[in-house]
């Protein structure tokens, strides 16, 4: 279900319990600003989650609130995941669904990293 990206953060999302290690996760990255896992559901042969630990619904509310040092953080850390996962060549497609037209399910912040395989056309065509 779809969120509203202008809800307060709500520290029972998925996400909030996995930084707080009362669920597992297939970690991949961790670091001060950044932790990535795998993607429970994989849409691609590589499909990584990368999310702030700070508490951020959301990237209008991250590139709202966080500071500097948060932003540049984990943009590296998306980078950073990606080249350790052997994407940076061929490619790899980032994606951040955003509240509910963005069909954003996960209310913390979350990047998609897909890759592993040609990715096809960036949105399916209007339906
Ligand atoms: P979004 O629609 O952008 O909010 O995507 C949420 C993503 O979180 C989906 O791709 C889910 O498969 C993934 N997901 C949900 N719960 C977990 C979990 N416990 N561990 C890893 N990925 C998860």
């Amino acid at each position: 279900m779809p969120i509203d990206a202008t809800q307060p953060y709500d520290p029972a999302n998925i996400f909030a319990k996995i930084l707080r290690g009362e669920v597992p996760c297939d970690k991949v990255h961790d670091d001060a600003l950044a932790l990535a896992f795998r993607d429970i559901n994989p849409q691609a042969p590589t499909h990584i989650l990368v999310i702030p630990k700070g508490d951020y619904v959301s990237w209008d509310d991250f590139s709202a609130r966080a500071s500097d040092a948060e932003i540049a953080g984990f943009i590296r850390a998306v980078g950073e995941v990606a080249r350790a996962a052997g994407l940076a060549e061929p490619g790899y497609r980032l994606l951040a669904n955003v509240g509910a037209h963005g069909h954003q399910e996960v209310p913390h912040l979350h990047v998609h990293i897909f890759g592993g395989r040609p990715l096809g056309p960036m949105l399916e065509p209007d339906r």
